[in-house]
């Protein structure tokens, strides 16, 4: 048998309900709907946070100059020939310490 509380009387037009927070038992009328959806109790009733309504600011989208893209720059790379199959670029490395040229 469920264990009856003060909530279970009869009111016409009424129904019982249960807090969505607390689980304790309330007439459909004394519950209010939340900021979330959730139907509670006044003891459990709360504003939303003015911090949820916060905007962060956005810097500008485009910045000043527009989209513009850059010119390919090719440069010319010399190849030290060492005999082998796989040529090494002089510039860059060098396995003696000396400029190859
Ligand atoms: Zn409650």
């Amino acid at each position: 048998m469920i264990p009856h509380g003060p909530h279970d009387y009869l009111k016409l037009g009424d129904q019982n309900a249960i807090c969505d927070v607390c689980g304790f038992k309330y007439k459909l009328s004394e519950l209010k709907k939340r900021w979330d959806n959730l139907l509670v109790c006044d003891f459990d009733f709360e504003t939303r946070h003015p911090m949820d309504f916060q905007r962060i600011p956005r810097p500008e989208t485009t910045p000043s100059g527009g989209n513009v893209q850059p010119t390919d720059v090719f440069t010319t790379v010399t190849y030290a020939d060492l005999g082998q199959e796989d040529d090494i670029p002089a510039g860059t490395f060098n396995p003696s310490g000396q400029s190859p040229l």
